[in-house]
């Protein structure tokens, strides 16, 4: 019994590398040259980056045993390092939310909020954190009204909680989720210091996960086609019995799993599954060269009050390389690349005056579709990847799990589609 499976994304690979290790036959189909899907390689000045700058957290536990159950080691693909996020603002001192200290987790997590926002900045966010409990409880809200309910004052807003927003579920508080925020944030403060490490990539996106699990498949006997693109379904009496592809050709199969991006798999289902496609939302990348000896305080630094987001240092990949990143519509998405790119240099050495003003090479990515819009109520609009078609199943970072567009919940949904095709067979 053969299980074809349309994307490979990391969702698309979870899902094959899970059926594979069970024995099950899989054959998965992908429309790019590549496989990697929104978190791929690209090839610039013929050096390899990322698509865009990602950020793992110790959370994504799925992701690294994956990574270990493939053969990567963890270790070896990430540099991996405690919590230690400063934000620089225009206005404000820079603000801590940072796991080094002489004290243990949380109470380092503590002292340095105390330090940098003082004793009220502390209690607001104490009092937010504990308030999480009842909200899960009540209809859902925006994280704008979460923050105003829990008196947040005008600085958290805007150093901390809007740039953590932004960062993790790409959509502007005015109309993020406040349930999916909190789950986040259970997720990453509450379950012990290691969950809050950060983990950067140190080498790129395809070989961190993509390259190493198609190996894993082919190597099991799975097959895997580039440049095919399903067009169609074939749906018969309820049950689905495989796709046209655009060339096409058919390919038939007893069970399909659906791992494309959100808007695509709705393209693909439109005629046989009502389903509301979620809004998207871009995420922009600025790759910066400055001279090689150039290095951040820290591996990775977030600024508020600019177009610019965080600021990564990736000068363990390429010496005096930066990845500025700047999440959500904005002003950036109206200006040329090369407007942007000036505009963030000036933005950058006006916060980090050690930065030379000019640099020698610049490479702006923007991923357009970069993540479903995590708008309030979005929970119940997910679908679950069981669909009321024989055989028909859904995977992809969309489908219901609860959290937002994450390598992490990408992978969770591939692998927990998988097991349900497989307890059902
Ligand atoms: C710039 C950027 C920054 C991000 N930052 C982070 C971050 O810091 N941390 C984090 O955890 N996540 C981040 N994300 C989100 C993360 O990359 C995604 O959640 C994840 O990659 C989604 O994986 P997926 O497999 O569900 O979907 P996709 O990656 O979209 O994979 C779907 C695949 O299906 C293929 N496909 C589509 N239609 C067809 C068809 N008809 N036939 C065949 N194949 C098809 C596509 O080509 C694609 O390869 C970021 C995303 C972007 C773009």
């Amino acid at each position: 019994m053969t299980t074809l499976i349309v994307g490979g994304g990391w969702s698309g690979l979870a899902a094959a590398v899970t059926l594979i290790q069970q024995g099950h036959s899989v054959h998965l189909i992908e429309s790019a040259k590549q496989l990697g899907g929104r978190a791929r390689n690209v090839l610039w000045r013929g050096q390899t980056i990322d698509n865009g700058q990602h950020l793992m957290i110790g959370a994504y536990d799925r992701m690294l045993a994956m990574m270990t159950l493939i053969g990567v080691d963890p270790a070896d693909a990430f540099h991996r390092f405690p919590m230690d996020i400063t934000i620089h603002d225009t206005h404000y001192s820079p603000l801590n939310l940072s796991a080094n200290s002489f004290l243990p987790w949380p109470l380092s997590l503590a002292w340095n909020l105390i330090r940098s926002a003082g004793l009220k900045g502390f209690y607001s966010v104490a009092k937010l954190q504990s308030s999480i409990p009842a909200l899960l409880l009540q209809e859902d809200i925006t994280v704008s009204e979460w923050l105003l309910s829990t008196g947040q004052s005008e600085r958290l807003v805007k150093q901390l909680w809007e740039p953590l927003c932004l960062a993790t579920l790409n959509t502007p508080i005015d109309h993020a989720s406040a349930h999916v925020m909190a789950t986040v944030l259970q997720d990453s403060l509450g379950k012990g210091q290691a969950a809050a490490d950060a983990l950067i990539p140190r080498v790129p996106l395809s070989d961190v996960l993509p390259h190493v699990a198609a190996n894993y498949i082919q190597q099991h006997g799975g097959l895997i086609s580039l440049k095919t693109r399903a067009k169609q379904l074939i749906i018969e009496q309820n049950k689905v019995t495989g796709i046209i592809c655009q060339d096409g050709a058919t390919l038939s199969a007893d069970n399909i799993i659906i791992a494309s991006g959100p808007s695509q798999s709705g393209d693909l289902l439109a005629e046989h599954i009502k389903t509301s496609k979620p809004g998207e939302y871009p995420i922009c990348t600025i790759y910066l060269q400055y001279p090689p000896n150039t290095r951040l305080a820290k591996p990775m630094l977030g600024v508020s009050g600019t177009s610019s987001q965080w600021v990564f240092d990736r000068s363990e990949q390429i010496p005096g390389l930066m990845a500025v990143v700047i999440s959500a519509p904005g002003e950036h998405e109206v200006m040329s690349n090369d407007t942007l790119i000036e505009h963030i240099c000036d933005e950058l050495k006006g916060i980090f005056p050690e930065l030379s003003e000019t640099v020698s090479d610049s490479l702006v990515i923007r991923e357009k579709r970069a993540t479903f819009a995590c708008t309030v109520g979005i929970e119940k609009y997910r679908p679950e990847s069981q669909t009321n078609i024989k055989g028909l199943w859904l995977a992809g970072d969309y489908v219901a799990n609860g959290y937002p567009a994450t390598l992490e919940g990408a992978i969770r949904n591939g692998e927990n589609c998988a097991k349900s095709l497989l307890n059902q067979d």
